[in-house]
């Protein structure tokens, strides 16, 4: 391998320049070239290409979003468009990639290689953590930490005003960002589209929480939860049963997505980029980078998109007792 070409595809997530800088940084290690190509597979199919040494990557550690740009690209999804986008990478020399995004991009990228060949190795980047084979996604930590700070805001006034706010977080269908800020913000209850809590439950945590002399509440919900309700919907509902509490929706929305990513993702990112990088010039493809066990592993791209990333259901336990 001479020339790595590396994108950023799907949702952004703060920790995907940290891990294009890692990429572009090992790969000057090792003395083979780099291209960044923007805008994911579009750019691929449109050769829209920069050459990258260690420089082009200064400054960006630390900030959100991607330099080289997202993008959700429908003409990858046709052989005509992979065709071109072969060609384009053939064309600049570049004879492996680093796809960086979810489990929709690395279909894409396991699709091109099973078509051309073309060796890949996956890095996951998005705030929902929602991949199998990784701990933690790029993003997901960062999110984790907007959300909290934002959840103690909302309490001050919550507190102030004995009112009772239902807050919506990211996480497309999977409850870890709901859960895990959840706890770390002290929320009264937590609802996960993987455990189908019911209304009931929580309108009876929400009695336990006033009889408990609790004066204000927090409630934080997964997007994906399958209550069957809008936030905004669960807001009247709640009311008509307590009509005693005044109660307020906070949908967080994309604040989520951005943001200098934590300590934690850009640790992550570099480690990340190192071996996705050292793992094509050995030979390897067709790999996501991940961690377990705080040990950095490759695990096939396939099952990274089959396999379910299963929350813990401890810390639905911990969070019970918790808001005793
Ligand atoms: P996020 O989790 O943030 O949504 P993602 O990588 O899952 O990230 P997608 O929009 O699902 O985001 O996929 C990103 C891109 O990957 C698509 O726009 C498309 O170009 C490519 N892709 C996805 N699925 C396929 C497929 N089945 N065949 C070819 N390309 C695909």
């Amino acid at each position: 391998i001479k020339k790595i070409g590396v994108l950023t595809s799907g949702g952004d997530s703060p920790g995907m320049n940290a891990a294009i800088r890692s990429v572009v940084r090992t790969c000057a290690f090792h003395n083979i070239g780099c291209v960044g190509i923007y805008r994911g597979y579009q750019g691929m199919i449109e050769g829209d290409f920069k050459e990258m040494g260690p420089r082009s990557v200064n400054n960006i550690v630390n900030k959100g979003g991607t330099i080289l740009k997202s993008a959700r690209s429908m003409d990858f999804k046709t052989p005509e468009g992979r065709e071109k986008a072969h060609k384009n990478l053939v064309k600049a020399g570049i004879d492996a990639l680093v796809v960086i995004g979810g489990d929709g991009s690395f279909t894409g990228a396991l699709l091109f290689n099973s078509e051309y060949d073309f060796p890949v190795m996956g890095i996951p980047g998005t705030i929902d953590n929602d991949i199998y084979g990784t701990s933690y996604t790029l993003g997901y930590d960062t999110a984790l930490n907007t959300v909290v700070e934002v959840i103690d805001k909302i309490r001050d006034t919550a507190s102030s005003h004995n009112r009772l706010f239902l807050i919506e977080v990211m996480g497309r269908d999977a409850g870890h960002i709901a859960l895990n800020a959840g706890i770390g913000a002290g929320a009264e209850e937590i609802l996960i589209p993987e455990e189908d809590l019911g209304l009931d439950r929580l309108l009876d945590s929400l009695r336990k929480s006033k009889a408990a002399g609790k004066s204000s509440s927090i409630v934080v919900i997964s997007e994906g939860d399958k209550i069957g309700k809008t936030v905004f919907e669960l807001k009247d509902y709640v009311e008509s049963n307590f009509p005693e509490y005044d109660v307020r929706v906070s949908v967080l929305g994309h604040m989520q997505r951005g943001g200098a990513p934590s300590c934690f993702d850009r640790v992550l990112a570099s480690r990340l980029g190192v071996k996705a990088v050292e793992s094509l010039l050995e030979g390897e493809s067709n790999y996501m980078v991940g961690i377990l066990a705080d040990k950095i592993v490759l695990t096939p791209l396939e099952q990274a998109i089959k396999g379910d990333s299963e929350i813990d259901t401890e810390l639905l336990r911990v969070s019970d007792i918790m808001s005793i």
